[in-house]
């Protein structure tokens, strides 16, 4: 059984995230008593049937946040993958702004949606792919269940830390051959903590800006910490990609990019930053900014800018 993930783990090439992506939902089956979705597992003594619905509701929550959140390309052509397709069609009966929770990708109201990533994304395309790269399960008459001996779903929940970060490894290094986000590894995790600048440090940013705010000049005293390059592109927090912006423009700019006027006024306001971050360099900066543009804001979408200037923030 050991051997199997191993032979896994040493196959060299993907064709895309759909194998690892695929283990990663068999992995919650080691607990799936008190997961959502127990209903579709049966327990026959040493074995369980599993329904797909079990892991297609797991499927398309891995994938959200890929698709909505973070915008990362599936195929190098441009092409969209199956269950981006479906994702996009049935988001705004999916109806959240962040990754669903699972008691809803497993609810009655998404049963249609499972039923196509079924029968369009899993069936076809990996379910029965994956056994030549690792067959650790059987595909039952119909293709609606699968069945899988106990002793592995043990394996998998004893080791599921260690599987679950050797998975998002191979999905990692798929997706940076065709991405250039500067760290995916983040956008794989279950959980993302989003660090804020010390205070002292953001206080000194507050006061190199003259207390007015970095985009639409407003005077104040309470500013948000404002990534200038959208968090969901940098996922990290440093000084020299933090401005102090007043609540209006914060709101406003979100997670797109603002006009190539700010990009040479956060230069400028970096070169005289005393304690800027290890690592940063104009050169790097402008880089990171433009692929941000290309692949994330996207081209076609016009850059952000203040609505309207006022002279005390509102
Ligand atoms: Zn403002």
């Amino acid at each position: 059984m050991i051997s199997e993930f191993n032979r896994f783990f040493s196959s060299h090439s993907l064709a895309s995230t759909y194998k690892p992506t695929l283990l990663k939902c068999l992995l919650d089956l080691g607990d799936y008593k008190e997961d959502e979705g127990s209903q579709w597992v049966k327990d026959t003594g040493d074995r369980l049937i599993v329904d797909l619905n079990f892991v297609a509701a797991r499927f398309l929550r891995y994938y959200w946040p890929l698709r909505f959140k973070f915008k990362l390309k599936q195929e190098a052509s441009g092409m969209r993958i199956a269950v981006y397709r479906i994702l996009e069609k049935y988001d705004s009966k999916i109806g959240v702004k962040s990754t669903p929770p699972k008691n809803l990708m497993c609810s009655e109201s998404l049963s249609e949606l499972r039923k196509i990533t079924i029968k369009d994304g899993i069936q076809p395309q990996v379910l029965g792919k994956l056994l030549n790269d690792c067959n650790i399960y059987s595909i039952n008459r119909g293709r609606q269940t699968i069945t899988i001996k106990k002793e592995i779903v043990d394996f998998m929940n004893a080791n599921k830390k260690i599987l679950e970060s050797a998975l998002n490894y191979m999905i990692t290094k798929y997706l940076e051959t065709i991405n250039t986000h500067p760290n995916i590894a983040i956008t794989l995790q279950e959980k993302i903590n989003r660090t804020s600048l010390m205070q002292s440090d953001f206080a000194k940013i507050i006061s190199g800006q003259k207390s007015r705010c970095f985009y639409c000049d407003c005077k104040g005293n309470a500013f948000a910490q404002e990534h200038f390059i959208p968090w969901n592109w940098i996922t990290d927090t440093k000084n020299f990609n933090i401005v102090a912006a007043c609540n209006t423009c914060n709101s406003s700019k979100n997670d797109k990019l603002p006009e190539d006027k700010f990009l040479r006024k956060i230069i400028v306001r970096n070169s005289n930053l005393t304690n800027i971050a290890y690592g940063y360099t104009t050169e790097s900066f402008e880089k990171i900014y433009h692929e941000c543009y290309n692949d994330y804001h996207g081209k076609d979408q016009p850059l952000w800018k203040p609505v309207q200037k006022n002279d005390d923030c509102k």
